[in-house]
């Protein structure tokens, strides 16, 4: 069973009291935005076997979206934290290479 631990309360929550909400940090694509940027914004998603960063609601606890790390293969989550953030913090990131030492993010400092 997923047991992933919200950001904002600390409790654990089993799987049957979250809500999933898909891919996290995903970047919105306003009126600007190509109709090829507009497509992948709306339908594109990454389904990686390994390293993957998820939206999460904490739906029967205190309600709020938070995200998550987790591998999709074993199960093993790295962190969760709150879903304000852009990219996944440091200390999320050096969970993950602990496990998967060839993982490589997807984003740049840049960003
Ligand atoms: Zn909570």
């Amino acid at each position: 069973m997923l047991i992933l631990t919200c950001p904002y309360c600390g409790v654990a929550a089993e799987e049957t009291e979250l809500q999933p909400g898909g891919e996290a940090h995903l970047k919105r694509v306003g009126p600007e935005g190509s109709d090829d940027e507009l497509e992948g914004y709306l339908f594109a998603r990454k389904n990686p076997k390994g390293v993957h960063f998820e939206r999460w609601r904490h739906a029967y606890g205190c309600g709020k979206w938070f995200l998550a790390a987790r591998d999709t293969a074993t199960l093993q989550v790295y962190g969760t934290y709150k879903a304000q953030t852009t990219h996944p913090p440091a200390d999320v990131v050096s969970e993950i290479r602990k496990s998967r030492p060839d993982w490589q993010p997807d984003w740049t400092q840049a960003e």
